[in-house]
């Protein structure tokens, strides 16, 4: 017996072939393949514009710094999420808090956003230049909810999309930016579709989308008109911005392996729907799904109860089901405590995480092992009642 992950990456021969093919042409990076793989996901989202990077935490802070983002700012995001969310407000010298998770979806809850929306503003302390809904397992926020807010207290709306690539929401690809000014997408091997390391930022702005490229090459500009009079070699640094290109041989790996999306979103959901039937009935909560849209699934997080979620964790791990627990809240990081974010602060969240565990989900996970997750899983979960 193998030990299985959580989380797997899918490598064919037609990937391999789309490496080579960069390998062996005259650009590695700054070549065809980084606009190919834009493109491409341009088709996949419906969004007008797509910018490349080497992460989707360059991505989320290119789309912060874009949105104007500085000191005295501060992002509002929700606590289940991976640090990058909120570590890139910092990196623009702003800050980050953190609002309540709805207790079905574990996403950003409009209602607690509300509450505190109108809360800042009846004390008149600083409301959010940036709200960031996190579509957490894959799963799409109520957007719409969170649209009103923004057009009604003037926040911008960043989706961090990370998990959520093929997803939908009410009819549209997420990453449309139907309800949001930039989305961000995640390319690294744990999630749905890889580049290796990798991030895009989606937008139908086609201001948001050229600062976002002028910030991830140096804020360097080459075919401008000062060329003709100052020589062919002549470029301008007009900001200051970073590298935070993705190479071709990433792009060409995302391009090809985004061309197989339906067939993974179609495989995630095969495997929810045996996890769902194995535990009906059971003390494990399911993941619920919003009928709003439909899930990417890069997740499956499921809830035990609190006092025997260590037990089914460790029973996991000592028989080689490597699960794993997504997320700690943020601000229980140690770099947060120290910014004076309390132990506590989101009830919703404290109480996902007291209970949760995400089993293994990815689309070529076989019914044999699948089959053995389940049984360690409710094996574990009776052994202490
Ligand atoms: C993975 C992830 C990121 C960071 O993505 P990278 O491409 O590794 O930088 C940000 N936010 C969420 C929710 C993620 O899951």
């Amino acid at each position: 017996m193998s030990a299985i992950p959580y989380g797997r990456q899918d490598i064919t021969d037609a990937d391999v072939a789309a490496v080579e093919e960069v390998l062996r042409s005259d650009f590695l990076t700054q070549g065809p393949a980084v606009p190919r793989f834009e493109e491409t996901i341009r088709a996949q989202t419906g969004a007008a514009r797509a910018v490349a990077v080497n992460s989707a935490t360059s991505a989320l802070h290119l789309a912060y710094l874009a949105l104007g983002l500085g000191p005295g700012d501060v992002v509002w995001t929700s606590p289940i999420t991976f640090v990058a969310t909120s570590n890139a407000a910092y990196y623009c010298g702003a800050e980050a808090a953190f609002i309540d998770v709805d207790p079905r979806s574990y996403n950003l809850d409009p209602t607690a956003l509300e509450a505190r929306l109108r809360a800042a503003r009846e004390a008149r302390e600083r409301l959010p230049k940036i709200v960031t809904p996190v579509h957490f397992a894959g799963q799409s926020c109520d957007m719409v909810a969170i649209r009103r807010l923004a057009d009604e207290f003037g926040f911008k709306v960043v989706e961090d999309a990370s998990h959520a690539i093929g997803a939908t929401y009410r009819g549209a690809a997420v990453g449309a930016c139907v309800h949001s000014d930039i989305a961000v997408f995640s390319f690294h091997p744990v999630k749905i579709v890889t580049s290796g390391e990798g991030g895009v930022a989606t937008t139908n702005d086609g201001r948001l989308a050229d600062t976002m490229e002028l910030l991830r090459s140096h804020g360097i500009v080459r075919n401008h008109n000062d060329q003709a009079s100052e020589g062919a070699w002549h470029y301008d640094q007009r900001a200051l911005g970073f590298n935070y290109r993705l190479t071709d041989i990433c792009a060409a790996l995302g391009a090809s392996q985004l061309q197989r999306i339906d067939g993974y979103i179609a495989g995630r959901h095969a495997v929810r729907a045996r996890y769902d039937a194995a535990f009906d009935g059971s003390l494990v909560t399911i993941p619920w799904q919003d009928p709003a849209g439909r899930s990417a699934l890069h997740l499956y997080p499921v809830r035990v109860p609190a006092d025997r979620r260590r037990r089914v964790f460790d029973t996991l791990r000592a028989n080689e089901i490597l699960a794993n627990l997504h997320y700690i809240p943020v601000y229980r990081q140690p770099w947060y405590r120290e910014r004076g974010f309390e132990q506590d602060l989101c009830p919703q969240a404290e109480r996902y995480y007291a209970e949760a565990i995400s089993l293994p989900m990815f689309p070529t996970l076989n019914e044999q092992d699948q089959r053995r997750v389940i049984e360690v899983t409710l094996a574990a979960l009776d052994a202490g009642a």
